[in-house]
């Protein structure tokens, strides 16, 4: 299946959440979950009864959307999760959050996932001194993330790091502002993703 190419906001208000996909635009008055708070296309405003099915479905294509990934990757790391000690679900938000392109856009070096994906991808990151340009890259506790020296040139990146200079960096990560180099100092969790997400509902809806 193709990546999706239309309007992000489209997606944010099928969801009915910020989902944080348009960097900076995201945090303003231009948002278009305040403005139009009710599901995009020409039944949005209808009355809907979601089913369990369906429930279950909007929280999986929610986190899915989040994070930018097609189902075939997404349901690649529920089996991941799956296999890893402790709770599935909470062993999916770690690993999904342990991506190289979030990790990216979690210390402000992309404005959005989608920004910082395409950085990773054009080589400006490097892990443990190391260029990786792969942006599904798990980071783990102990590897250092940091920015290639002619990549701190670029004005794109360093516009972003202005923009995100009062933005706390999460626990996980122990973040060396003033030189652009953090830390993965554990495995992130649940409780650092900033969106409220069931994940029991995607557990469910794969164990079908
Ligand atoms: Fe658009 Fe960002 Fe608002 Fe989502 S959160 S609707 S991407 S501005």
């Amino acid at each position: 299946m193709a990546r999706y190419t239309g309007a992000v906001c489209r997606l944010c208000r099928r969801e009915g959440e910020k989902l944080f996909l348009k960097g900076d635009r995201c945090y303003t008055g231009k948002c278009a979950v305040g403005k139009r708070a009710y599901p995009p296309g020409q039944h949005g405003q209808g009355r809907t009864k979601a089913s369990e099915h369906g429930t279950q479905l909007r929280e999986k294509q929610k986190v899915k959307r989040y994070y930018g990934l097609l189902e075939s990757q997404f349901r690649g790391y529920f089996e991941m999760a799956k296999k890893r000690k402790g709770q599935s679900g909470e062993n999916l938000l770690s690993i999904l959050e342990s991506r190289l392109d979030n990790t990216a856009y979690r210390l402000g070096f992309g404005s959005s996932r989608a920004e910082a994906r395409q950085l990773v991808r054009h080589g400006h990151f490097l892990v443990d001194g190391k260029k990786v340009n792969i942006p599904s890259f798990l980071v783990k506790p102990g590897m250092i993330i940091s920015i290639k020296d002619k990549s701190r040139q670029s004005e794109k990146i360093k516009g972003n790091l202005e923009a995100g200079a009062s933005r706390n960096a999460p626990r996980w990560l122990e973040y060396d502002r003033s030189n652009h180099v953090a830390k993965v100092v554990a495995l992130p969790t649940k409780a650092d993703i900033d969106l409220p997400i069931a994940e029991h509902l995607i557990v469910e809806l794969y164990s079908k």
